[in-house]
């Protein structure tokens, strides 16, 4: 295990660019304003970052928009050849790029070199992509004429990602767009913004034109992505974060008919019956839970276990998660990090109290922990009354409610019993029953014995107020193409 010194801290952040990269340009804020990245762990300022205006949002529209007249004609092996050189790059500069995310957004080390290798993958994925998008060629149904189809890049795309995975919530975005054609404007979370300019470096080692990719950072959100999202140039919209956010900019994209991509919250259940193994279970609810810190869209919200087994499962995940090391990232034991900031602290520990209010039990943790940083301590409640907000609510912490059930049919109406619907899990060793339930569940991914879905051959997405669009997979890339069709008189 490595460990970082506080002179490695300083080398890394001096090395990641903190502006703005605009048509191939790095560029200060045009008002010449920053704005400060913070160390969750403790609090202080680690770097200024420039804070982009709406002309500097503007001016990477305006080179996205330049840049597509050229990029959607470029070869697609070349794209690919792009793409897989930024998958090395990124793949080499792992130890930098997992420092640079641990420090901006908390993470422990060892995840945030998971997140990297995730993030890239999904550049090797799309590298690979690029030169199997294809048409098709039929009769029509009466024989009197052809159909041909084609698919091409839709144009300029916005892309808004969240802070939670910052890395790779832009390279699932980034990785496709590039692939099918399109241009593309990113607007990192403000808390952190390192990442993706560190993304945006490797592709300009990595040959891409310049405008092709373009970062903006900036402080006020609202006012920098509204006019974008009205302007006529822009064609796609795929933003990640909150359901609350998306409905704003789903109601501001409809301006303009714009396609648009949501990745949103969840509140997803995790079922155990009792014919699971109950270890296999226990690793995969660690897993649901603990990874990211439970700060993320697919954290396990609510865990469900049949009656028989519920007790022993609850003393069994307390026991391991009230013996988590929780500390800064860098710390070579760390298990668990602090949350994104005091506002996170506060609502986290808001949803534990109402808990506590309605009759929850706490087999460990229960509060934040005192110091420096932004830490809560991993927690496990019982006894959740029904009403509680924790049930409804998304926690985002490293907080494990655990509520019992009796048959199947109720395993099923509890876990569907929320408007969200990204991802469900489900431990069992009964097949038929696994796939009863799989059948049942309104979510858009299962984890059937295992707590964790996230892959990039596979599709990323959610129904309900989960959003719409999926990321990853051959379906990632329909995201960026339009499908063209042509009607072809082949009479004499
Ligand atoms: P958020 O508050 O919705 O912010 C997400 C992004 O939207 C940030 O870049 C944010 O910028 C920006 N934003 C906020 N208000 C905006 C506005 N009015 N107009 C335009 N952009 C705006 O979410 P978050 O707290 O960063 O992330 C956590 C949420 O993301 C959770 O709900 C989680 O479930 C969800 N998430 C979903 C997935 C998925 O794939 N389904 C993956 C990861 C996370 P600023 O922060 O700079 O204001």
């Amino acid at each position: 295990m490595t460990t970082i010194s506080a002179a490695d801290e300083r080398s890394a952040l001096e090395t990641v660019e903190r502006r703005l990269f605009i048509a191939g340009q790095w560029r200060d804020a045009s008002s010449g304003a920053t704005m400060a990245v913070e160390d969750p762990s403790t609090g202080e300022i680690l770097v200024e970052v420039a804070d982009a205006t709406p002309e500097d949002a503007d001016a990477a529209l305006a080179a996205a928009d330049e840049a597509f007249v050229s990029f959607r004609t470029m070869a697609p092996r070349e794209r690919g050849e792009i793409l897989r050189r930024a998958y090395e790059l990124m793949v080499e500069r792992t130890e930098h790029l997992a420092l640079i995310m641990t420090l901006e957004m908390g993470k422990p080390l060892a995840e945030a070199r998971g997140e990297v290798a995730y993030a890239a993958s999904y550049l090797r994925w799309y590298a690979e992509e690029a030169v199997r998008i294809n048409g098709r060629f039929q009769s029509a149904e009466n024989g009197g004429s052809r159909v041909l189809t084609m698919r091409q890049a839709v144009g300029p795309c916005l892309f808004i990602t969240p802070w939670n995975f910052p890395l790779a919530m832009g390279t699932r975005k980034v990785g496709p767009a590039i692939a099918a054609g399109c241009t593309v404007v990113v607007k990192p979370a403000k808390q952190t913004p390192l990442s993706m300019l560190a993304m945006a470096q490797i592709f300009e080692d990595a040959g891409l034109p310049a405008g092709v990719l373009n970062v903006v950072c900036g402080s006020s959100s609202g006012s920098l992505m509204a006019p974008l999202i009205a302007d006529s140039r822009l064609r796609k919209l795929s933003f990640t974060g909150s359901t609350a956010v998306g409905k704003q900019l789903i109601a501001q994209s409809a301006e303009q008919i714009l396609r648009v991509s949501m990745e949103l919250g969840g509140n997803a259940p995790l079922i155990v019956f009792d014919d699971a193994d109950l270890e296999v279970a226990l690793d995969g609810a660690m897993m649901a839970k603990m990874r990211n810190g439970g700060e993320a869209c697919t954290s396990a919200n609510r865990i469900l276990v049949q009656d028989s087994i519920a007790e022993e499962f609850a003393a069994r995940l307390a026991e391991r998660m009230g013996s988590m090391a929780v500390a800064r990232g860098t710390e070579p034991d760390a298990q668990a990090g602090p949350l994104i900031d005091d506002v996170a602290v506060a609502s986290v520990k808001e949803l534990v109290d109402d808990a506590v209010a309605g009759g929850a039990k706490v087999l460990c943790g229960g509060a934040p922990i005192e110091g420096p940083g932004h830490f809560f301590a991993p927690t496990v409640l019982t006894n959740v009354a029904d009403d509680s907000r924790i049930l409804r609510e998304e926690i985002f912490g490293p907080v494990a409610p655990i509520l019992t059930f009796a048959t199947e049919a109720e395993a099923i109406a509890a876990a569907n019993a929320t408007e969200y619907g990204l991802v469900a899990y489900l431990f069992t060793r009964d097949i038929a029953r696994g796939l009863r339930v799989i059948e049942g569940l309104e979510t858009g991914m299962i984890g059937l014995n295992q707590g964790m879905v996230s892959n990039a051959g596979a599709p990323f997405g959610g129904v309900k107020q989960s959003g719409y669009g999926r990321e990853g997979g051959h379906e990632g890339i329909d995201e960026y193409l339009s499908t063209k069709y042509v009607a072809i008189n082949v009479a004499d």
